[in-house]
C-alpha cells in the first residue's frame, strides 16, 4: 500500500514509518519542511491529495514541549497544529478523484473525565468539560469526511494514552531523572495512568489501515482506545519504572508544583488520569507485544 503520514517525522510516526516500510509498504510524509520522501502541507492542499490507499494524521505541536511556556500562543498552536492539518488532509481526500481505502486520525483520551472510578470503552458518551477534551472533540471534527465520500473512505480514530518509547514522549523526559535517583509520584499518585507502548500503537495505527472489511464501510468513524489493557495508577508506573532502573522513587512531585510548572490545564494529563480500557481494540482481535508494564519497560530501559 501506499501510506501518506502528516507528521510522520515524529516520535510515533518515525516508528509507524519503520512497521510499515518493513511490511513492504511506501510511505510519504507531510511536514512543515520540505525534503526526500515528502511532501509540504502547502503542497498538499496547492496539487491534492498523492495518489495512496491510506492517509494517517499525526500532526500537532508537542503538549509536553518544555521548551514552551503555557500561554495563550502556545494553546492556539496546540489547537491549529492538529485541527487545520487535519482539515487540510480531510479536504483532500474529500477532493480527490480516488480516495485512500483508510483515513486514520490519531487523537487522544483527553476526552474522557478524568476519574478514580469510572472506566471509558469507546462506546462512553462524553462532552467536552475542559480545555484538552474541547480540542480532541474539535479535532475529531475535523477528521470527518462528506457522507458519499465515507461510502468508500473507511474513518477510524485511534486514542492513545501515553505512549511509551525510548526515542520520545513522556519517557524521554522522565528517564534522565529516574536514572538520577529523583523519579518520584506526581500528585496523589493514585490517578489512573493510561498507556501504550509506541511498538503497539504502530501496530494498531497498521491494523487501521487495512483495507475495509465491509462494503461499503460505516459511514461513522469506527472509534479504537489505543491503550494497554492493563490498568495502572501513577503510583504503580513510578515504582516499576524505579525498579526495572534499580533506582530508589521515593521523592514526590506534589500536584501544586506540577501546577505550576506546567500549567493547570496541561498538568491535568499528569496529576490526573482516566480509566480507559480498549474493548474494541482488543475485539478487533488485536494482539498487543506489551499488555503490561514490566514487559514495556523492560523493552525501554533495555
Ligand atoms: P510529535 O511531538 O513527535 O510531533 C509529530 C509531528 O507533528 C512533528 O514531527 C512535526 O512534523 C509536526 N508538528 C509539530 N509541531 C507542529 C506545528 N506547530 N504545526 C504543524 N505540525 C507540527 O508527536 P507524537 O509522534 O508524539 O504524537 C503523534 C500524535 O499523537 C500527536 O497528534 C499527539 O497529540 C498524539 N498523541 C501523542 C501522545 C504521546 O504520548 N506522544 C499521547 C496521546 C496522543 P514536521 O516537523 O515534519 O512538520
Amino acid at each position: 500500500m501506499r501510506i501518506l503520514i502528516g507528521g510522520g517525522s515524529g516520535f510515533v510516526g518515525r516508528e509507524l514509518t519503520r512497521l510499515l516500510r518493513d511490511k513492504g509498504h511506501e510511505v510519504t510524509l507531510i511536514s512543515r519542511l520540505p525534503g526526500p520522501g515528502k511532501i509540504t502541507w502547502g503542497e498538499l492542499e496547492s496539487q491534492g491529495l498523492p495518489p495512496c490507499e491510506g492517509a494517517v494524521n499525526l500532526a500537532g505541536e508537542n503538549l509536553m514541549n518544555p521548551l514552551r511556556w503555557w500561554n495563550e500562543s502556545y494553546k492556539k498552536d496546540l489547537f491549529s497544529s492538529r485541527i487545520d492539518t487535519t482539515k487540510a488532509l480531510s479536504r483532500a481526500i474529500a477532493a480527490s478523484s480516488s480516495p485512500p481505502h483508510s483515513w486514520v486520525l490519531v487523537s487522544g483520551v483527553a476526552c474522557y473525565k478524568p476519574s478514580l472510578t469510572a472506566q471509558y470503552t469507546e462506546d462512553s458518551e462524553w462532552t467536552p468539560f475542559d480545555l484538552l477534551s474541547r480540542l480532541v472533540k474539535e479535532w475529531e471534527a475535523a477528521a470527518l469526511l462528506p457522507e458519499n465520500v465515507a461510502k468508500t473512505t473507511k474513518q477510524v480514530i485511534i486514542r492513545p494514552g501515553a505512549v511509551l518509547g525510548r526515542d520520545g514522549g513522556a519517557m524521554k523526559q522522565m528517564l534522565l531523572p529516574f536514572w538520577l535517583g529523583l523519579g518520584g509520584t506526581l500528585g496523589s499518585g493514585r490517578q489512573p495512568f493510561p498507556w501504550i507502548h509506541v511498538s503497539d500503537l504502530a501496530e494498531i495505527i497498521v491494523h487501521a489501515l487495512e483495507p475495509p472489511a465491509d462494503t461499503p464501510p460505516s459511514s461513522s468513524p469506527q472509534v479504537f482506545n489505543g491503550v494497554a489493557p492493563a490498568l495502572n495508577t501513577n503510583y504503580e508506573f513510578t515504582k516499576e519504572l524505579g525498579r526495572v532502573l534499580r533506582r530508589p522513587t521515593i521523592l514526590p512531585v506534589p500536584g501544586f508544583v506540577m501546577n505550576a510548572l506546567l500549567g493547570s490545564e496541561r498538568a491535568v494529563v499528569l496529576t490526573e488520569g482516566q480509566k480507559v480500557i480498549p474493548k474494541r481494540t482488543l475485539e478487533s482481535g488485536f494482539q498487543y507485544n506489551y499488555p503490561d508494564l514490566t514487559s514495556a519497560l523492560k523493552e525501554i530501559v533495555n
